[in-house]
């Protein structure tokens, strides 16, 4: 084959194409009637949606409804106990133009997560995007691990996320779209010392996603989860300096994420746009992962 530079590749697909368009696209002429490709791009919106948010209220997913609402949806914050975070996450969502309510749902119940589902539905009469954000560590090495704490990360982690993926993917099902993200972690990849709990948490969304999706895909339901590494939030801060500096050493991009970080890929994934992409995992960790 022959050798191709790297600066001449846009040159060569657009002669494949036929096209003189620089992206690959017809160029639309003043007065022409104009096809799809002449219409205003609408690629990263979610006007109309409806999306609730589990765990809403602060660190990533207050970013998460922030970023939706920014897209245009419906913003549904869950959350636990902390009723004025989450009013004031919804007072930013509104404040970007969209509606947003608050329902509280410790997702660990499964009435609980029901509620918050039905209710988002009646809200707006459609749920088109579920965010699985809601979650805890409690973190200590395995020897020492009360089971107590073993099971209370695996019902807020894995089984919220189940309970709230089940209640709306009934309601996804007869609309025939939907759009279900889960917040998994790097750790439910690669494993980490002391969090044995969070560890299988974070590596049973996976599966759990990666199961979901295959059921859902010929309904036009695309189930996907987020690997994020280290991103700074409370869940973060709570590290002693030493264990910080050894694990921002371990990111190859140099440097903590942020929650906004995440945010942006959920945005992604939601997106009509997006809708051949399931069952992944998409990494957010300044390459740390790799
Ligand atoms: P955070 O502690 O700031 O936020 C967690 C949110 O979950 C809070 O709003 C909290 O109220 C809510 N929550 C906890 N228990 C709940 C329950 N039973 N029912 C409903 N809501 C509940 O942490 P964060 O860093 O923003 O984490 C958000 C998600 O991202 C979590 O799932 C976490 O595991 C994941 N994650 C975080 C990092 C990180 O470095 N911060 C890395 C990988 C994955």
């Amino acid at each position: 084959m022959a050798n191709v530079h790297l600066d001449e590749i846009p040159e060569k697909v657009s002669r494949l194409n036929g096209q003189t368009a620089a992206n690959g696209r017809q160029e639309c002429q003043p007065g022409s009637a104009g096809g799809q490709d002449c219409q205003p791009d609408s690629f990263g919106s979610l006007k109309g949606q409806t999306a609730v948010v589990t765990g809403g209220g602060r660190g990533i997913g207050r970013a998460i409804c922030l970023e939706l609402a920014r897209a245009g949806a419906h913003v549904v914050i869950g959350y636990g106990h902390n009723r004025q975070e989450a009013e004031e996450t919804a007072d930013a969502c509104r404040r970007l133009g969209p509606e947003a309510q608050i329902v509280e749902a410790d997702v660990s119940e499964l009435s609980s997560s029901k509620k918050l589902i039905d209710e988002a539905y009646k809200a707006y009469g459609r749920l088109d995007i579920l965010v699985n954000n809601a979650g805890i560590t409690k973190d200590t090495l395995a020897l020492a691990m009360h089971m107590e704490d073993f099971d209370r990360v695996l019902k807020v982690n894995l089984y919220g996320a189940f309970y709230c993926a089940q209640a709306a993917a009934k309601y996804m099902l007869r609309a025939r779209y939907g759009r279900i993200i889960s917040i998994s972690s790097i750790v439910g990849l690669h494993g980490n010392a002391g969090q044995t709990n969070y560890a299988a948490s974070k590596a049973g969304i996976i599966g759990m996603t990666k199961s979901l999706a295959k059921e859902l895909a010929s309904r036009n339901i695309t189930v996907n989860a987020i690997a994020p590494g280290m991103i700074d939030t409370k869940m973060t801060g709570a590290m002693s300096g030493v264990a910080r500096t050894a694990m921002e050493a371990q990111i190859p991009a140099g440097y903590a994420g942020r929650p906004e970080d995440v945010a942006a890929a959920v945005r992604f994934l939601a997106l009509p746009q997006a809708g051949y992409i399931t069952g992944q995992v998409l990494g957010v960790d300044g390459g740390m992962g790799t």
